[in-house]
């Protein structure tokens, strides 16, 4: 069983490393932000509480994103191991996660630091986008489909692009990650499970530096 975390501000590449591995290990990317915005399509009622925090660039309450990722780990698809992709994001959910994992006999194996300069980040976030079909994901200048307007990975012509993918949003989101989420980095460093990726590295070569870590773990 692999546990792993990866942590790290938005537009770090948690995402495309987290579906890379998803593949490699057999593990599940639980994305605690791709099942808010599951929740907004459906226009329930977290995604109705959810929709403004998250277009605003602020956190969710804590005990909604600790409740939805403690019913998805007891999933039977989790038991091989999950990787946390934007959870926890503050003290008191890292807190909540320990206490969690450890009623659930699951413990961390590693947490994986993806580091980037903000200024890189800005850029990387607003060009985004992705396909509607199938989720794979494009970028104006650094990643564009073979073919315009046709996903690589599905033969899709529909893409969307994130509402708080823009220049205003993001400057809320990395305030937020330097303010609340940073601070967890210290809590898992003091329990020897901090490693650190150079985030500027081609994608292939930050997948390649996960994979040695996770070796290890
Ligand atoms: P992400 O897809 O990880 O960038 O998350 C998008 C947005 O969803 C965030 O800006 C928050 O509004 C919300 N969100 C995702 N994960 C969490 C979390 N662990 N705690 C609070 N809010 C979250």
């Amino acid at each position: 069983m692999l546990n792993i975390i990866l942590l790290g501000p938005p537009g770090a590449g948690k995402g495309t490393q987290a579906k890379r591995i998803e593949q490699t290990h057999g593990l599940v990317q639980l994305s605690t932000g791709d099942m808010l915005r599951a929740e907004v399509k459906l226009q329930s009622e977290l995604g109705v509480k959810a929709k403004q925090i998250m277009e605003a660039g602020e956190l969710v309450p804590d005990a909604l994103v600790i409740d939805i990722i403690s019913n998805r780990i007891d999933q039977p698809d989790c038991k091989n191991g999950f990787i946390l992709d934007g959870f926890p994001r503050n003290v008191v959910q890292a807190k909540a996660l320990d206490q969690m994992l450890s009623d659930k006999k699951a413990p961390l194996s590693k947490v994986v630091e993806m580091v980037v300069d903000d200024a890189a980040l800005t850029q990387r976030i607003v060009g985004r986008y992705s396909c509607e079909a199938c989720g794979a994901g494009y970028h104006d200048e650094f990643q564009k489909p073979k073919q315009a307007g046709i996903c690589d990975a599905c033969g899709a012509d529909k893409f969307t692009r994130r509402k708080d993918d823009n220049a205003e949003t993001v400057k809320q989101r990395l305030a937020v990650y330097h303010e609340q989420t940073a601070p967890i980095l210290p809590y898992y460093a003091d329990m020897n499970l901090l490693e650190k990726v150079d985030g500027m590295q081609p994608i292939d070569a930050v997948t390649d530096q996960i994979l040695g870590l996770l070796k290890s773990a």
